[in-house]
């Protein structure tokens, strides 16, 4: 990984210095060192925070980054844009760049930034406990901790979910899920079967056919895709965003303007004309690119574009399309010894079995036991399930703070300008709880019911509603993101209204 320009010492950090934060206190663990946790360990360190431990439950850093690395695999945000604002990476080597290079990044920027010395690896946090003002940390190996603040950066899709299929444990090939994959495996020249037709699935796909004997895609629903293509950046547009960091700036700048006009202040919109624009897109990659009727068919999905999380691939179509590639639709029955069997009798013989069949998106930050004050459980907040004020704080667990907790922008926009913008947020709650007067700070349970009942009834206006099964759906059938504008979101981010939460101590 080639130089990063940074811009150290951001508003947030410059605020809270200003702030008069004593260097030594207070005490901050920040969970996990993905993309969240080590921006959280930079900006922290930069405000003058001296007392950071971040606890990762792996032997290195780089979240989603480090556990997914299927062929193929790369993120579907623009890499100039899916990287720290005040780390750019004039080095980036496609338009969207590989899981191998983002991991490179963080790395390389948590390196720079010396974020390694507050990173305890190989502890995984068991259980955090409010007790006499602050909160107790424990580790699964029985190591324990106390901290004045706690910040969870424990990331949104990280616990895999395995599908409930008969006989899965008895297949006789080698079996494993797409956040797991198997390296020790080969499965160049052998029958690679792939359950799942999301964007893990898609990018598996494409990376896959041309090498492998035969791939089986097992489809339960068709997905739109958005034929975005990916080329290189050239040497020339490098090299000046070496020379020039000003036009490295304007880059991010004209991605982020782009992205949220046309993607993320419209999918909250489902009448917006940029959806219609998407859905006519996926349509027309459908009918230009699968020239065969049947398969078509197959994939054509049965609601609109971008209802489900859009799938963008320049190649599916021409991936799935080859001759060594065959798509299932019958209902899987059950996996024997040797493949997986449909209901139409059939037993579809495979080598290798992927499971591309996505993540248990309402975990956050559990199986973490968490208690805060009077006696709250987590598990009991979040019963019914999980919800934070503006996606961050939870009442009863005072200055504990989530990035990217739930019912954020998961799927409108950039994560990382997320992190960064909530970051900025916590910053300030930190601020109203560092002059020594009061010592916590939560969301008030008015705060959060006004927020649900708000984010529930925007809700009804997004494309995410428009008659599809997808994991933004939580069990009401209500999407549990962000229903408005991106716009919005920055506004919200700017500064905490001070009624919405609880100070004590
Ligand atoms: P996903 O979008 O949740 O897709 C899971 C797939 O598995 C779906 O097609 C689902 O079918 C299928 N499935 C689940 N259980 C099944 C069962 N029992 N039998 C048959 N099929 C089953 O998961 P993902 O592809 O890992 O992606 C998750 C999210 O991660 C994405 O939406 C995106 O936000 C992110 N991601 C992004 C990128 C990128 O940036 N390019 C790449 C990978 C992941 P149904 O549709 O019928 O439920």
């Amino acid at each position: 990984m080639a130089a990063l320009v940074d811009d150290a010492g951001g508003t947030d950090a410059r605020r809270l210095r200003s702030s008069g934060v004593p260097v030594s206190t207070p005490r901050v663990v920040v969970i996990g060192a993905g993309m969240a946790g080590i921006l959280s360990a930079i900006k922290l360190r930069e405000a003058g925070f001296g007392d950071v431990t971040v606890y990762e439950k792996a032997d290195r850093l780089g979240g989603t980054w480090r556990e997914n690395t299927y062929p193929g695999i790369a993120c579907d945000v623009p890499s100039h844009l899916y990287s720290y604002s005040f780390a750019p990476n004039p080095d980036w080597g496609h338009v969207f760049s590989s899981g191998a290079e983002i991991y490179a990044y963080f790395e390389a920027v948590a390196r720079r930034h010396g974020v390694d010395r507050d990173v305890v690896y190989g502890a995984e946090v068991s259980r955090l406990t409010f007790v006499d003002g602050r909160w107790e940390v424990e580790t699964t190996a029985g190591g324990r901790d106390v901290a004045d603040v706690v910040i969870a950066a424990t990331g949104v899709l990280h616990h895999p979910s395995y599908p409930e299929i008969e006989g899965l444990d008895r297949f006789g090939g080698a079996v494993f899920h797409s956040a797991r994959w198997n390296h020790g495996v080969d499965p160049r020249g052998r029958r690679l079967g792939v359950i799942g037709t999301g964007s893990s699935a898609v990018q598996i796909v494409s990376a896959s056919v041309d090498t492998v004997g035969e791939l089986v895609l097992f489809q339960r629903t068709p997905q739109w895709v958005l034929p975005v293509p990916n080329p290189p950046i050239g040497e020339e547009d490098r090299e000046r965003f070496h020379r020039d960091p000003a036009a490295l700036r304007a880059v991010r700048a004209e991605l982020a303007e782009m992205f949220e006009t046309n993607f993320a202040n419209a999918v909250v919109d489902a009448d917006s004309p940029q959806m219609k624009v998407l859905d006519q897109m996926c349509r027309a990659n459908l009918e230009e690119h699968v020239s065969d009727p049947v398969l078509r068919e197959k994939l054509r999905p049965a609601y609109r574009a971008a209802c489900k999380r859009l799938v963008i691939s320049p190649d599916f179509y021409q991936k799935i399309g080859r001759p060594n590639a065959r798509v299932v639709t019958e209902t899987i029955t059950a996996v024997e010894p040797g493949g997986v069997r449909t209901a139409d009798g059939r037993l579809h013989e495979l080598d290798v079995l992927v499971l591309a069949t996505g993540f248990r998106v309402d975990r956050f930050m559990r199986p973490i036991e968490v208690t805060g004050t009077n006696g709250a459980s987590l598990d009991a907040a979040w019963a019914k399930r999980p919800s934070a004020y503006l996606s961050i704080s939870i009442p009863q667990f005072p200055n504990l703070f989530m990035l990217n907790g739930p019912n954020g922008p998961v799927g409108n926009f950039s994560l990382v300008d997320v992190a960064e913008l909530q970051f900025g947020y916590i910053s300030q709650l930190l601020e109203l709880v560092s002059d020594g007067a009061r010592r916590y700070v939560s969301a008030t349970v008015e705060a959060l019911d006004r927020f649900e009942a708000e984010r529930v009834e925007a809700a009804k206006k997004t494309v995410w509603v428009t008659g599809c099964r997808s994991w933004y759906l939580d069990d009401r059938g209500i999407p549990a993101a962000w229903p408005w504008s991106f716009d919005r979101f920055r506004r919200e981010m700017e500064r905490p209204n001070r009624a919405d939460y609880e100070l004590a101590g």
